[in-house]
This record gives structure tokens, sequence and C-alpha cells, in this order.
């Protein structure tokens, strides 16, 4: 029998990036199964967020949960908007889309000074936590780093996030512009989950 996972999310983008690098080897759901919330996101960073993600997920689901925290550093902005990325603009609608949105805006406001590309570096960066249950003692963690520059209009449809802003430099277009299984090889999220792959079916296996 195939075995199902928990993936702690409700962003559907980040979904279809786990589903296409397990390729079809497990079923994954995500809070949307259980019609639960991510839950909040209070701490400063990324692993601690992920693990709380990941602890929340296996209680509500019972089953072995993977949870990313993700967010872009930018060197011109002090690293910002970092650990904050989901939330970087304050906006009072609910609707995801137009988050993502806002946060694109916000961010190409605060590097409208920044004229010179070599001012525009930045990276996404995620911890990934997987556990087995939600008091498992050994939380496997692994970290994936994926370096870009700040482009300075949006381009592209694919993806989510900051990803129309996100340019690739190797493949000169955003990762908006990308396929899924482009960015799966390329980005923060394939690279961190490529690491721990093989001790994670090991410690996933019934
Ligand atoms: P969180 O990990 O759910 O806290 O959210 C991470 C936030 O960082 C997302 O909502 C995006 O704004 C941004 N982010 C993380 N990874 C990516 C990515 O692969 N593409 C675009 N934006 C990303």
């Amino acid at each position: 029998m195939t075995s199902r996972w928990m993936v702690a999310t409700n962003n559907e983008g980040k979904l279809l990036e786990f589903e296409s690098f397990f390729e079809g080897k497990v079923v994954l759901e995500s809070f949307k199964s259980f019609e639960k919330q991510s839950p909040a996101e209070p701490y400063e960073t990324f692993l601690e967020n992920a693990l709380e993600k990941a602890r929340y997920a296996s209680l509500v689901s019972k089953l072995p949960s993977i949870a990313d925290d993700s967010g872009l550093v930018v060197d011109y902005l002090r690293g910002l908007p970092g650990v904050r990325s989901a939330r970087f603009a304050d906006i009072s609608s609910e609707k995801k889309i137009q988050q993502d949105e806002a946060n694109v805006r916000k961010l190409l406001s605060c590097m409208s000074s920044a004229k010179d590309l070599s001012q525009r570096c930045c990276r996404f960066v995620t911890t990934i936590v997987a556990i087995k249950s939600h008091d498992d003692p050994d939380p496997l963690i692994s970290r994936g780093v994926w370096e870009g520059l700040v482009a300075f209009e949006p381009r592209g449809k694919e993806g989510f996030g900051y990803d129309p802003i996100f340019y690739v430099s190797e493949k000169k277009r955003t990762a908006a512009q990308l396929s899924l299984s482009e960015k799966t090889v390329l980005s923060h999220r394939g690279k961190a989950l490529k690491k721990i792959s093989f001790e994670l079916f090991k410690k996933f296996k019934n």
C-alpha cells in the first residue's frame, strides 16, 4: 500500500512542488484534507516555525509529516523579508493570491533605489523538518538555498509568492517562467528535500 504523508501547508503551490519532488511514490495530504489552517508562525527562525507546523500537522492528521518554513532573504534590505516573507505586506484580505501580489509590490517598492544589479542579490532559503509523530524526539532537518536576483518587474505566471520577481541567472528567466520540474531541480525546497530523501523514506517506513 502507498504510504500517506502529511505536508504541513495550506499553500497549493508548495504542495505541488512536494508532489513534483516525490513523483507519486507517496500520497501527500495537506491541511486542506483535514479542513485545518496552517498554525501561526510566531518564531524568529525558520527552524522553530517549521517544527511548530510539523508537530501540528502530525497531531491533526496522525500521519508522519514534513513542514517547510521558507522565505526570501534580500541583502539590500538587510535580510528582509526573511522569516516574515509570507506576511511582508499588510493586507486585510484573507486571499492568498492578493497577499502574494501585495508582497511583490511592497518588495519592488523597497528595492526602487537599488538601480544596479549588484545591489539586488537575494536567496530563497528553507528549513525542512520531518517527524514521524507529533512527539517525535528526533526530527529530521534539512536546509536549502537558491541564489538569485530581485528582478525589476514581475514576469511569468508559474509558481507562487515571490517567483515572478526572483530572477534565475542560469536560466535567464524568473522562477515564475520555469516549469514545475525545472523549479524542483533548482529550488531551495527541491535541494533541501534531495539532501534528506534517502533518510526520509527510511524514517517514515512503517
Ligand atoms: P511559509 O514558509 O509558509 O512561512 O511561507 C513562505 C513565504 O515565503 C511564501 O508565502 C512566499 O511568500 C515565500 N516563498 C517561500 N518559498 C517560495 C518560493 O519557492 N517561491 C516564491 N515565494 C516563496
